[in-house]
């Protein structure tokens, strides 16, 4: 089909910015060019009908690490490296509530508990280094951050008491992606959905990007495709699949709040009188790492297996539906923020942090142009 006159014209003629895919750090990306430059032509190409990553599919976490993921960190990043990572998810958090409002995303401060499974040592791991990542954190924050509580949830198979984190929230990740993409679209900025960017190349004062439709030329392109990003030749970011499930709601639930397990491969949350549960990779790190949505038996099976032995023992429930997103991973736990070539820039490799630090990946992506 040959594009129209009037269609070329209004849409990918003089095209200033371009930004390939509509997640939080899209979005983010074009929000700021449009602060940094009130009059340009700003376009964000996006392969889905609706974003079609990991933006829309999330748990809403707004979270900076357990203590068992922090110490974790501590194993493969330097003292140095973890602070300045878990300073970046609180600032980035700061900013997602203060540019869409805590209203609007929902944001609740129920805190962040963490579990430990009777069967190995990491609560006693997570115990004794306790004051040691307080005492680390402690010039970001103003109270101890991490402490431990009696399970009051009735999880079975775990510790009897679970860890706690008071700065830890909760968004409603729908909620956060409608705003976004409205506020985009009233500032002037147009998204064409369906569309797939195959490649593009340099030119001297432009790039030309050729996409499964047409091609264009624009000014300057800007990269957030995050778990796709090795289509574009990106290859330091993997795709890394995960999978969730929704039960449908429950009567007087009493779960209340975010809650990691098993050093944050598994992941639940109360929203809607339901319980969100996700995680699992670690059953099937190789075949999860694609970036073809889907949900395995594997993985399911023991999502809904540990929702009946640990986290709901004594409730009756039902899964009311299933998911995947994909998310970008790598060998460092840090964003990918540069330049490519003379006007192709990135922003992607979020992992499992992008409620947190999408909204100023975004911003940065933005003002390395
Ligand atoms: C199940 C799940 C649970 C998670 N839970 C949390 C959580 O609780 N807290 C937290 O902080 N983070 C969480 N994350 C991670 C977080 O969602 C991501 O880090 C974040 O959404 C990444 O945003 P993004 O904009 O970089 O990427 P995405 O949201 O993936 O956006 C990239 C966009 O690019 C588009 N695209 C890709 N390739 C092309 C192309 N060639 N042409 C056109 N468009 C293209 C895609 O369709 C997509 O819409 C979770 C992720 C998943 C999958």
């Amino acid at each position: 089909m040959n594009l129209s006159y009037w269609e070329i014209k209004s849409w990918l003629t003089n095209v200033d910015y371009t930004i390939v895919g509509s997640g939080i750090v899209g979005l983010n990306c074009a929000l700021q060019l449009r602060r940094r430059f009130p009059k340009a032509n700003i376009l964000i190409l996006e392969k889905g009908l609706l974003p079609q990553g990991a933006s829309t599919k999330n748990a809403g976490f707004a979270c900076f690490g357990s203590l068992s993921e922090i110490i974790d960190d501590l194993e493969s990043h330097t003292e140095e490296e973890v602070f300045q990572l878990v300073k970046k998810r609180i600032n980035g958090l700061q900013l997602l509530r203060e540019n869409l409002g805590d209203k609007t995303i929902d944001y609740k401060p129920f805190g962040g508990y963490e579990l430990f499974s009777s069967h190995d040592d990491l609560f006693e791991k997570c115990y004794a280094k306790k004051d040691y990542i307080n005492t680390l954190l402690k010039p970001l924050f103003s109270d101890e951050i991490f402490s431990f509580k009696t399970n009051d949830f009735g999880f079975k198979n775990c510790k009897e008491q679970v860890g706690f984190n008071q700065f830890e929230g909760q968004i409603d990740t729908g909620k956060m992606m409608e705003a976004l993409l409205q506020k985009v679209l009233q500032n002037d900025i147009k998204i064409l959905n369906g569309i797939t960017v195959n490649s593009f190349s340099d030119d001297t004062d432009s790039v030309k990007i050729s996409t499964d439709n047409f091609e264009l030329s624009t000014k300057k392109l800007c990269i957030a495709t995050n778990g796709f990003a090795s289509k574009l030749n990106i290859d330091s970011v993997k795709p890394a699949r995960a999978q969730v499930l929704i039960t449908k709601p429950i009567q007087d639930l009493h779960i209340k709040g975010t809650f990691h397990l098993d050093q944050g491969y598994y992941y639940f949350r109360n929203i809607d009188d339901r319980i969100l549960f996700g995680g699992g990779r670690n059953l099937d790190f190789n075949g999860e790492e694609t970036s073809e949505f889907g949900e395995t038996e594997l993985i399911q099976n023991e999502l809904e297996n540990i929702l009946k032995t640990t986290i709901l023992p004594e409730t009756e429930f039902e899964i009311d539906h299933r998911w995947s997103g994909i998310m970008g991973v790598g060998s460092q736990k840090k964003a990918i923020v540069e330049q490519l070539s003379n006007h192709v820039y990135c922003g992607v490799r979020l992992g499992g942090m992008g409620v947190a630090i999408g909204s100023s990946v975004g911003k940065d992506l933005a003002d390395l142009v």
